[in-house]
Order: structure tokens, then sequence, then C-alpha cells
């Protein structure tokens, strides 16, 4: 079975074979990519590629370390088992490729290894560069006496003029995932056409925990790249505990992966925990009174979701859900609020229990034995209210502007109104012109 994959821009054969322990690639190849080999300490030339293999509805990247092989194959690159453990690759039934992996191991692949489906292909080249990029900027910020810190906040449009921003607001930027969605150079070096901060947020998160097992990170970094996203641990060993919080914050961000785009936003709001809720809050700018209950700290949320708050908030998590539907065809609507609504009211969007949270917040009445088809109805009523509101209020505001507009006319017409000559003009004038000049009618005096 030869798949059709590619490295970079070129397209490369790909033979996936369980029963081949060392992948490699065949040395006419090498000369034909221009790779460089590189003599390693077994003496064997390798070379390390990215390469993309296709699955059935996606693919796979990860740079792979191969062997140079001198025996002419079917397939330029064989992969062998140490792909495919990386990878958890899976064959299709039939045999005719690989399977597309299921959620839970796309989201514990190793670092540098990713899946994504076919529709961000092209994104997903950039995913391992994006973290390497983030992972060498976070440690220069670190360590480097003469990292440009000013130049760092300008390419990230990050200045400001009341606040003095840090060296830990550097780090803070990365690992709240504030790349994502944000048209400043800097930012989408990194993000690339990644647009939920919650998912950068994690694979960085996920990628200092993964150096961190490896003694990749040393404490002093680690201590201050936790500080600057208010994580601490009295407890020692402290490399120990604060790798284990970091843990614990992926284990957090995780079930955010499904609630971070314009479509999913509402779902499974229901069933995150408390530590996530508070995570989704903060991402959205929403502030939950501590004293308060979880179940009104969802209905809070989600509030400020179905109001279309999302539009009046500075947070990267509502900036790219704001941008995601601008550049939607109801954009043009600029219609945040009736949209998110419109979309809980579809069919088999949202749970009965979700539903009702959205009914809730927005104070609308229901009977809790009334089922999800009624539950729907009432909805899309208060929709068509809330548009007719927005009629009238928009032609209440159209008034007051055409009102505006005719009083502004009329001073102008008021103001370029000729004035009457004065009286020292009109005594220096002949007779016939003088009877003119008394007149509001214009008239061009030759002196
Ligand atoms: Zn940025
Ligand atoms: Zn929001």
């Amino acid at each position: 079975m030869i798949l059709p994959g590619f490295t970079g821009s070129s397209h490369i054969s790909i033979s996936v074979e369980p029963d081949v322990s060392q992948s490699t690639i065949t040395l006419s190849s090498v000369y034909q990519l221009d790779l460089l080999p590189l003599f390693d300490r077994f003496g064997r030339y390798t070379c390390e590629i990215p390469l993309s293999v296709p699955t059935r509805n996606g693919s796979y990247t990860s740079k792979v370390s191969l062997e140079c092989s001198y025996v002419p194959r079917d397939a330029e690159v064989i992969l062998g088992s140490d792909w495919i453990s990386n990878s958890s690759a899976a064959f299709c039934d039939d045999g005719s490729g690989l399977e597309d992996p299921p959620m839970s191991v796309t989201l514990s692949l190793p670092v540098g290894h990713y899946w994504t489906p076919n529709d961000d292909v092209q994104t997903l080249d950039n995913d391992s560069t994006d973290i390497d990029t983030m992972l060498f900027q976070m440690n220069s910020c670190c360590n480097d006496p003469i990292f440009d810190a000013p130049a760092f906040f300008a390419a990230h449009g990050m200045e400001s003029d009341e606040v003095p921003l840090t060296r830990e607001d550097v780090l803070s930027h990365f690992l709240n995932g504030q790349c994502a969605s944000r048209k400043a150079p800097g930012c989408y070096e990194v993000a690339r056409a990644v647009t939920s901060p919650v998912k950068i947020s994690l694979m960085i998160t996920e990628a200092i925990v993964v150096r961190c097992g490896r003694k990749q990170i040393p404490l002093s970094d680690l201590r201050v790249y936790c500080s600057a996203i208010g994580v601490t641990t009295t407890k020692r060993p402290e490399h120990t505990f604060l790798s284990q919080k970091l843990k614990t914050r992926c284990n957090t961000l995780r079930p955010l992966l499904n609630c971070d785009g314009l479509e999913t936003t509402l779902s499974g709001i229901e069933n995150l925990g408390k530590h996530s809720l508070q995570h989704l809050s903060a991402q959205h700018e929403v502030k939950i009174d501590p004293e308060n209950d979880i179940d009104s700290a969802r209905t809070s949320v989600v509030d400020h979701i179905t109001s279309g708050g999302c539009q009046a908030s500075s947070s990267s998590l509502c900036i790219s859900i704001d941008n995601e539907y601008r550049e939607s065809d109801a954009g043009a609507n600029n219609d945040l609020e009736t949209y998110i609504l419109q979309l809980a009211a579809k069919k088999t969007k949202l749970t009965k229990k979700e539903l009702r949270r959205v009914l809730k917040s927005k104070g609308i009445e229901f009977d809790n034995s009334e089922g999800i088809g009624e539950l729907r109805r009432r909805l899309r009523s208060y929709i068509t209210a809330l548009r007719k509101g927005k009629q009238s209020q928009w032609s209440r505001t159209q008034r007051a502007e055409s009102e505006f507009e005719r009083r502004r006319h009329l001073n102008k017409i008021r103001e370029e109104w000729p004035q009457p000559a004065s009286m020292n003009l009109k005594e220096n004038c002949p007779p016939l012109q003088r009877a003119c000049a008394s007149s509001l009618v214009p008239v061009v005096l030759k002196a």
C-alpha cells in the first residue's frame, strides 16, 4: 500500500510497514529533495524531514528521523514501527490506507506529532513550528539578557501607554494562547491559522509538560512560566509539583476544545466541571462571584454568549468567536446575538438541558415538562420578537439620524445665507447699487 504524502510542498510516496523497525528514505529521494544527510553515532546516515501522511479524512504531520537506505524500494519513504507507535496509526479494515485516529489519540500524540482533518491540513504543517518558536521565544525571554521586549510587544500588538509591560506579559501572552486570531504579525507568525486560544494554550502547556518530563526545562524557567499564569506551589520537589499543576491545567483546558468555536460555543457547557467552567468564564471575561453556585455560573456564561457579549469583549476567546462570525456569510448583519440564538434553536445542535439553560439565561419562561421541540419553539418566537425589536430600534435610530441630518443642513443654509451689507458699505455706494445692497440678494460690488 503506497500513500501519497508530502514533505514541505513536495510529493513523496510512503509505505507503512509494521514489520520494519526503523523508518527509512531511499538515497535517490535524498538527492532529489536536496536533503543533507547527517552521519549519526551508529555510523548511519539519517535525515530529519517534516512529513505529512494521509489518513482517510485527514493527515498526520510530524518531523521524522529517517535512515537513508541504499536499497531501492517501491516507495520513497518506508515508515516502520517507530513511526506507527508514535502516531498510534491504524490501518483501515480494507487495508487501503490509514484510519483517522480517534479524538483520544489526537489529543495525546507526542510533541511534534499532529493529526488534523483535511479542511485545515495547511495549518497543520505550521503547528509544529508554532510550538517550537513559542518555546524558543519564551526561553530567550527568560534567559537572554538582550531579549528585545519592546520589539516583541510591537510585533504582537501589545503596546500600551498606560501599563508598563513586563517579560511576564510575554509569557502569559503565549501561555494563554493570545496569539490566536490576532492580526499582529508576531502573533500570526506563531499561531498561523489556528484561531482558538484554548487550543494554543493547551498545545503550549502540553509541550512544556512533556519537556519537563524529559528534564529539558530547568526549575528556574519553569517557575517563571508558571508564575506568569498564577501557578505556584510550596511543596517540594518544586519541579515535580509545578509540572503536575501544568498537567492539571491541560486537563482543565481540554474539555473547552468542545466549546471554543462559533458553532460550538454553547455546547458542552453543561458538562464542564467547576475548574473548566471557571477557566471558560475567565476566557470570556465573565466575572463570576465565587460565592455563587456552579449553576448560576453556567447561566452567567451562557447569558454572555447568547447576548452576543463576545462582540464587546477584548478577551482572546471572544475575539476569535467574533472574528469567526464576521468572516462568515452572516457576518455582514453584524448581529451576533440573533445568530447565536438561531444556532441554538437549530435541530440537533443542543441537548434539552443546554437549551433550557439558554432559555433561562434569556428569562424565557418554560415548563419543566416541555419537550425539546416546545423549548425550540419558545426560543424561535423569542428570536422573532427580538428581531422586530431590533427593527424598530433600527428605525428609531434611522429617524433620529435623518432628523439630525436635516437640522445640520438647515443650519448650514442659514449660515451661508448672505448677510445684509454693512452700513459703511451702503453709504459708500451709488444710489442704484445701494438699492441692491440693501436687499438680501448677493451682489458683487466693484471697488
Ligand atoms: Zn502574539
Ligand atoms: Zn465571549
